[in-house]
């Protein structure tokens, strides 16, 4: 995520409001009015547009929406400042969700509701952001080459055993920053550097840009193990219900499997703020998590909520209860990590 200099956001300021105002309010129908809401995504549209027009349908509120990077919303964000047109922020991976907020892009928002439908562990303590889908980032392994009964841990991923078989996604996404602080979380510095280097130790390969090359690796017998996002497994498997790969969970004799978010927050200068809690609220029910979770194969945070069959599947789990604003709150020191034991 680029950092620029507060003269050259004050520069781009500008030009990015106004450029984002003809956007957003030259569309048919835009008055201003209340009954509207905009939300900035890093969700790309097909997983995003669904759940947004369930919500139109169900409350007559006309919502419109940007999709970008994370980086590049958040930037925006802060350049736009009071002017900003966006009352939502959504976007996936809790290290994201928790940048906002630290930069004050985010605004408290104190709900009832919302206490009570997302578990403590996936929401900000400080009520600035909250988890609305669960991810699982878990081991893949090969059926054909791998016997689950060698497999356990993250930690086990750093033993010998292992040499020349794992392979593991860059170390430049959050995901396995997000991960890597949950472990410091967990085991502290040390330990976790000493995991981090194990894993290195014993990769197979260099490391993949994407968790689908990861997954389609495996399956091609380039390595035999890797860590991943269970949604990538399962659209993979939509198309290929044959694909030689198959999940496990991990570290459930430990601590469980580590979990992250796709969520949302109000913005600090919301326009329409009673309007974007009444959409977070919304995002906790029952009906709207069984969608939010189901077009990205993920897991609702609400218990009890029915699963995708692809995801029914895989079985129920162990998560993690370590809170996920670790992921931010760790992600400097995870990044610094990751680098000293050579994870590129
Ligand atoms: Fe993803």
């Amino acid at each position: 995520m680029g950092r620029m200099s507060l003269k050259r956001k004050n520069m781009f300021a500008s030009v990015r409001v106004a450029t984002l105002a003809a956007a957003v309010f030259l569309l048919p129908g835009c008055a201003p009015s209340s009954g509207e809401l905009v939300v900035y995504s890093a969700r790309v549209e097909a997983l995003i547009k669904p759940i947004l027009d369930r919500y139109t349908a169900e409350t007559g509120t006309q919502v419109r929406f940007v999709t970008d990077d994370a980086g590049p919303l958040i930037e925006r964000l802060n350049a736009e400042g009071a002017n900003t047109p966006a009352d939502i922020l959504l976007t996936v991976d809790a290290g994201e969700l928790w940048f906002a907020a630290e930069r004050g892009l985010l605004q408290r928002v104190d709900s009832p509701v919302l206490a009570a439908s997302i578990p403590e562990s996936l929401r900000d303590p400080g009520n600035r952001w909250f988890g609305f889908s669960l991810r699982a980032r878990t081991i893949a392994y090969s059926s054909e080459r791998v016997d689950p009964a060698m497999l356990g841990s993250y930690a086990d991923l750093a033993d010998p055993k292992w040499r020349g078989r794992l392979c593991l996604r860059t170390s430049k996404q959050i995901y396995n920053q997000s991960l890597v602080a949950m472990l410091i979380a967990e085991f502290g510095e040390p330990r976790t550097e000493e995991i981090v280097r194990g894993w290195v130790a014993n990769l197979a390969t260099d490391v993949f840009s994407s968790d689908v090359k990861l997954l389609e690796a495996i399956a091609a017998g380039q390595c035999d193990v890797g860590l991943v996002n269970t949604y990538y497994y399962g659209r993979i498997l939509r198309e290929q219900p044959e694909f030689p790969v198959k999940l496990f969970w991990a570290d459930q004799s430990g601590s469980g499997v580590h979990v992250n978010v796709s969520g949302a927050g109000v913005t600090a200068h919301a326009r329409h703020a009673a309007e974007a809690r009444r959409f977070l609220e919304w995002l906790a029910g029952a009906e709207a998590q069984g969608l939010f979770a189901r077009v990205n194969l993920e897991f609702p945070v609400s218990p009890a909520v029915e699963l995708d069959p692809i995801v029914a599947a895989w079985g129920p789990f162990k998560q993690n209860p370590i809170s996920v604003a670790k992921a931010g709150e760790l992600q400097a020191d995870a990044v610094r990590l990751m680098d000293r034991a050579g994870y590129r």
